[in-house]
């Protein structure tokens, strides 16, 4: 009887104990996703064997080499990414260089988007999920956990250039705004700033169909953050991923500079505003990788893309031991991405279907 009474009171503790963390967790959250970026860009800059063949120059490599080339990697990937390498390189973590033993994965076995957005979001790998028409994803999600949380509560909202979202996050069940970018919801609408973007977007040419431009989405998204101020915010890019497929390398890393570029107004608007200033941690990834052995199947990935599984991540921010680009050896999986950034904000987030 007394040892029962003893397991009791340390479970009411452990409960306690839990409600208490997450009572006081005042830790705002942003995630940042741009679509199939590869590592190897991250780490080494612009990839003169991909540059050199003239199917991939669309006219632009002296520019190109001018505008994002170095003598070193060191230089070109400074010029390519100049926030990761000026600001997260010095304050942050920055993970994945596989030349120095940072390994960081899918582990999902199908390198393309929904299953990479799944497995981030929901912190697991759920195998059925294996296509990107996949239905409104039955896993919980990490924002979706969020917005159950007192301090998130009605303060959670995700916005991605991808229609699939509204599905990768289960908007119907997980309660909080996933805007879509060509498809603003009413209720931002009634927002003359939010108006004015949908209606620009609207007349502008669309070349990639149901995924709108990144730019959009960096105007809604830092309009929405700096005019109300959510607790947690999703943010994802997809420029990255459509002009790699378009096999438009120089398009492609122009994409990647003003992605890290959306990250750098993003960091500024929360370093400086007081309601965000010290309480704020930002964690960015990308869904795949892509080919690289053989140089011409960069374009693409999947299955069968050798390479297509190999990612990276960095995170800046509070709780965020400034690391720096991580040389030593490790092994980090997709799925763990989203645990360490709960742990890091003092919550439990517990991956469950
Ligand atoms: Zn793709």
């Amino acid at each position: 009887m007394k040892k029962r009474l003893c397991i009791l009171f340390a479970f009411v503790l452990l409960f306690q104990s839990n409600i208490f963390s997450q009572a006081n967790t005042t830790n705002k959250i942003i995630v940042i996703t741009t679509d199939g970026f590869r590592w190897q860009e991250v780490f080494n800059g612009l990839d003169a064997a991909i540059l050199k063949n003239k199917f991939y120059q669309n006219g632009d490599s002296l520019n190109t080499v001018k505008n994002f080339g170095g003598a070193t990697a060191e230089e070109s990937r400074k010029k390519l990414l100049p926030f990761f390498w000026s600001t997260i390189a010095v304050k942050g973590q920055i993970h994945g260089n596989r030349n120095k033993g940072s390994l960081v994965d899918n582990a999902n076995p199908y390198w393309f988007s929904y299953p990479g957005y799944s497995e981030i979001l929901t912190g697991q790998v759920d195998t059925a999920i294996n296509s990107n028409d996949y239905k409104p994803n039955p896993n919980t999600n990490f924002f979706e956990y969020l917005n159950t949380l007192p301090f998130y509560k009605n303060k959670v909202i995700a916005f991605g250039a991808w229609d699939a979202f509204k599905r990768i996050l289960n908007e119907k069940r997980a309660g909080f705004p996933v805007i879509n970018g060509n498809h603003v919801d009413s209720f931002l609408l009634r927002d003359p700033q939010f108006k004015f973007i949908a209606d620009l977007m609207k007349d502008s040419y669309q070349p990639f169909g149901e995924e709108s431009l990144d730019g959009y989405i960096k105007y809604m998204s830092l309009t929405y953050l700096k005019k109300y101020k959510p607790n947690a915010m999703y943010l994802s890019y997809g420029d990255t991923d459509e002009l790699a497929h378009a096999g438009n390398y120089p398009e492609y890393l122009k994409a990647a500079h003003r992605f890290d570029d959306f990250i750098k107004s993003i960091y500024d608007f929360v370093n400086t505003d007081p309601d965000y200033k010290g309480k704020t941690t930002i964690l960015i990834t990308t869904d795949h990788g892509r080919g690289d052995i053989i140089k011409t199947q960069w374009t693409s990935h999947g299955q069968k893309i050798y390479d297509s599984h190999q990612i990276w991540y960095a995170m800046i921010g509070k709780g965020v031991e400034p690391l720096g680009e991580v040389k030593s050896k490790e092994q980090v999986y997709q799925k763990e991405l989203i645990h360490k950034l709960s742990k890091i904000s003092n919550l439990n987030f517990i991956a469950k279907k």
